[in-house]
């Protein structure tokens, strides 16, 4: 696509600005239709852009501005021209999620259900992921476990042909194994592997925690919640989660940066007034639990659920791989299988 093309997309655009009240990177650069005007801003906005959509959000005419990053972010990659440098510890990280002893996928025969927790919610709360796998296996007996990555950074980094390619292995050992449905408990990894085309039923697992029997009131008190921007047009889980928060016996605080107005999680410190960086948020993402660590007081819905059996830090890198490690292992002792 040549910035003709590109300035096509943007023919629509009013120039009201409103996306740039949103954003550090539109502040500085302009609006998209300026910044795909231009050749040399276009490739420099690429990467600095977490296609977040909170632009697209509150664009009046809807112009898919994140489609648009996507697309550039595809051509630099297919062409050699993207930060290898910047995209390196995220490569790392998932190649790491994508080798043994940190990949095991098990399914008891028979089993046609899975459950996938994701690379960051099992290096960050894995007694967590341990309790919700143990409750959802009371509903769903014979359930397995898929330790894998769902690629969502190959995916944003504009690796088309990889991500294909780590979606169609994942969907290949899935048939062999006979699993027809697979249940998240992170909204990134649902989102990459709806949009890589994942060839099973996924389910979230809120919802099915949300069927559960639930009793313990023990919490109180009110609590901001951060919703996801892999999150910002499904309803359906905004009030899943809230009901879910409800149910642990805090109040849900109504904010302007919530549903599908939500921020991003790497532009906390942009997004939020000082005050609001000192409330604490509760995130029901394991990618935005490890980002909005960064610079705002965050727990995880599971934190309130479970009680907390994981502490409330949010482990570094070097910390969750090792977490990783110990919970395949711990799994893999209470169901030695070949699979594993
Ligand atoms: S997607 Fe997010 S980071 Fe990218 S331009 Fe829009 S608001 Fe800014
Ligand atoms: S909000 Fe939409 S219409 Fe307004 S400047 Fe931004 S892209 Fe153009």
């Amino acid at each position: 696509m040549n910035t003709a093309e590109f300035s096509a997309l943007f023919e629509s655009c009013k120039g009201c600005d409103t996306c740039r009240d949103a954003c550090a990177l539109l502040q500085r650069e302009g609006n998209p239709a300026e910044i795909f005007a231009d050749v040399e801003k276009a490739r420099r906005s690429a990467y600095e852009c977490t296609l977040c959509g909170r632009c697209e959000a509150l664009c009046p005419p809807k112009l898919e501005i994140v489609e648009a990053f996507r697309i550039s972010r595809r051509m630099l990659y297919s062409q050699g021209k993207h930060p290898r440098l910047r995209l390196m510890g995220g490569q790392l990280y998932q190649w790491l999620g994508k080798v043994r002893p940190l990949k095991a996928h098990f399914a008891p025969k028979g089993s046609k259900v899975a459950f996938f927790p994701g690379c960051n919610l099992s290096g960050s709360r894995p007694e967590a992921v341990w309790r919700l796998w143990s409750e959802l296996e009371k509903v769903s007996p014979g359930l397995g476990l898929v330790f894998d990555c769902c690629m969502v950074l190959q995916r944003d980094s504009g690796d088309e042909v990889g991500f294909a390619r780590s979606i169609t292995e994942l969907g290949r050992s899935l048939k062999a194994m006979g699993v027809e449905t697979l249940i998240s408990a992170c909204p990134s990894c649902n989102s990459a592997l709806e949009t890589g085309g994942l060839e099973v039923e996924l389910k979230s697992a809120f919802d099915l925690i949300d069927a559960m029997p639930f009793d313990a009131k023990v919490g109180k008190g009110t609590i901001r919640l951060h919703d996801a921007c892999s999150t910002r047009e499904d309803r359906n889980l905004h009030e899943t989660v809230r009901r879910l928060v409800h149910k642990t016996g805090h109040r849900v605080e109504n904010h302007t940066l919530e549903g599908d107005k939500t921020f991003c999680c790497s532009h906390a410190a942009f997004s939020l007034t000082a005050q609001e960086a000192e409330t604490p948020y509760i995130t029901y993402c394991g990618g935005c639990l490890q980002t909005l660590s960064k610079g705002v007081s965050v727990r995880h819905l599971f934190d309130l659920w479970f009680g907390s059996p994981d502490g409330e830090e949010v482990p570094g890198m070097a910390r969750r791989l090792v977490n990783r490690f110990k919970l395949v292992r711990r799994f893999k002792a209470r169901r030695p299988s070949p699979d594993l």
